[in-house]
């Protein structure tokens, strides 16, 4: 599950079986021997596809509006690891979660969350909003913490909509995660969801 037609590459590779972020060198490869990848199993291999799609979409997104290489304007790989245990690489409490980290993408399998089972977070605008933190990481450099970080998760959730929207031909949802079975945020109603929809606001 590899290409080098867009910038200097997509990957998503599978991280099964690895518990640190310094072992995800050995992650392995996806194959099929068709190329087409109905790749549906039990290890839930299927959502590799989807983080694949999405983060194809998400850099044709930024290529064909704003002319943009890739996250650094300089054709930045996007490699992506699926089935990534969060919970011991970071020692968060499970893996209904997704990262950007440093350099790379990683997405947890979902679990149980609000009595909600959860699929893999690889649905394509949490795709966008990870690949587009790793953009503002080139540009803007918010980080992590204080008005920065919230300005920072702001852009993530705004284009990870708006790539969502282009990948699907504006079929229009606000949410952030509703393929997933569980929505975490509304960008039409951020209320809803527990979150402020002004500066200083409830929540
Ligand atoms: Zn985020």
């Amino acid at each position: 599950m590899r290409q080098t037609g867009r910038g200097q590459g997509i990957q998503v590779l599978n991280a099964r079986g690895i518990t640190t972020v310094g072992n995800l060198g050995s992650a392995s490869d996806f194959t099929d021997i068709d190329n087409n990848w109905n790749n549906v199993n039990t290890n839930l291999d299927q959502f590799a596809t989807d983080a694949y799609w999405g983060q194809e979409k998400t850099y044709d997104y930024y290529r064909n509006r704003f002319n943009r290489n890739s996250i650094n304007n300089q054709g930045y790989l996007l490699r992506g690891y699926v089935h990534a245990n969060l919970v011991s690489m970071y020692g968060i409490p499970n893996n209904v979660n997704a990262f950007w980290d440093t350099d790379k993408m990683l997405y947890g399998d979902g679990g149980t969350q609000n009595n909600v089972q959860v699929r893999p977070l690889t649905a394509v605008d949490i795709v966008g909003h990870e690949i587009t933190h790793g953009l503002t990481q080139f540009t803007a450099a918010l980080g992590n913490s204080g008005e920065a970080g919230v300005l920072n998760e702001s852009f993530s959730d705004i284009f990870g909509t708006a790539i969502e929207n282009y990948a699907k031909g504006y079929n229009f949802n606000w949410t952030v995660g509703e393929n997933t079975g569980l929505i975490f945020r509304s960008l039409s109603n951020p209320n809803a969801y527990s979150h402020p929809d002004t500066y200083g606001g409830t929540f």
